[in-house]
């Protein structure tokens, strides 16, 4: 199956449009249920009507200083290994941050926009690019490290016919065979009560790479740029059949809320950083009506193409407990 080059800004941040996993696109023949990856699952679990906003309505979002620098230095750490082990220097580094920078923005010159009067300083903002990657040295010695994959493309098809994937920024393989998943953000290490939250990305990625390679994961490892800090976990098996658990009743919660249109606003800390503000009920809003559904000649049989994504597949009973969302995160 291909992976959508749209996806891959999901695991960095939101970009313009809204990334979208566009569920269900790689069917190629196979009959599956639909397709979710770690930043859309999460999406759901924060806010039902924020994953409608980027899942169902695809609605653009504006580009935002820490998303592209986030964009800027994953850049940068993935092709510092491109380089001999001992040229991987801060220096290194430093000096691919303007041309890195370039070609984000080349790729899309509308980036540009985020440096107007009411955002930051385009020195500045480089500056802090600089300082994130300062903060990867003082944390790992990439001299020292061959990573045996970046920007891996995983997905795996369940049991269920529900389709997993997304993109692990570096894996690394011990001659022993254990592999450790590293995950790089350029924000701060959460507070140890939402660390759960933030290891279940890790643990998605974990539990396909068990599916695929029949391995669980020695070492899940997230490195957070903004505060110098690491956050390791180690999975067992039952973590990640725990973790299997819990997307299929994602998946399910927002099958029902596909059935029903009820897309719920969930008002949280978050709701700071929601570019949707303005068309959220719970600010006072009125949301734009629903895509009107299209039916895909090219369906599979027994599957049904709405707006370009494949539509949830009727809910089953779930045995997970039921929240605003219909999901316990
Ligand atoms: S503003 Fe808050 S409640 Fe409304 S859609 Fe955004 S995250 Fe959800």
């Amino acid at each position: 199956m291909t992976p959508d080059p749209a996806m891959r800004g999901t695991a960095v941040q939101p970009t313009q449009p809204a990334p979208d996993p566009r569920p269900g696109t790689p069917v190629d023949g196979v009959d599956v249920l639909g397709s979710l990856s770690p930043s859309r699952a999460g999406d759901f679990l924060a806010c039902p009507l924020l994953y409608r906003f980027r899942t169902i309505d695809r609605l653009p979002e504006p580009f935002s200083p820490d998303a592209v620098r986030g964009t800027v230095v994953h850049k940068i750490l993935e092709d510092l290994f491109d380089l001999p082990a001992a040229r991987r220097t801060p220096a290194q580094a430093g000096a691919m941050v303007q041309p890195a920078w370039e070609t984000v923005l080349a790729e899309d010159p509308e980036i540009a926009e985020m440096f107007g009067p009411e955002g930051p300083e385009v020195g500045a903002w480089l500056a802090s690019c600089h300082e994130s990657l300062a903060r990867y040295f003082a944390l790992e010695d990439p001299t020292r490290l061959e990573p045996a994959e970046r920007e891996l493309y995983v997905e795996t098809l369940l049991d269920s016919k529900l389709l997993l994937r997304g993109f692990i920024d570096r894996v690394d393989v011990a001659p022993s065979g254990q592999i450790r998943v590293v995950d790089y953000k350029t924000g701060k290490a959460p507070h140890e009560a939402f660390e759960a939250k933030a290891l279940f990305q890790m643990k998605f990625y974990a539990l396909v790479l068990w599916r695929t390679r029949g391995v669980v994961p020695a070492m899940l490892q997230l490195v957070y740029l903004g505060s110098g800090e690491i956050l390791r976990y180690c999975p067992e098996e039952r973590d990640l059949l725990a973790t299997e658990r819990k997307v299929e009743a994602i998946w399910k919660a927002i099958s029902r809320a596909q059935e029903t249109g009820d897309w719920r606003p969930n008002r949280s800390a978050l709701c700071g950083w929601c570019p949707h503000q303005s068309i959220c009920p719970a600010f006072g809003g009125t949301p734009p009506p629903l895509p009107v559904p299209r039916v895909a000649a090219s369906a599979p049989v027994g599957q049904k193409v709405v707006s370009g994504s494949l539509v949830p597949g009727p809910a089953t009973g779930s045995k997970v407990s039921a929240t605003s969302s219909g999901v316990t995160s």
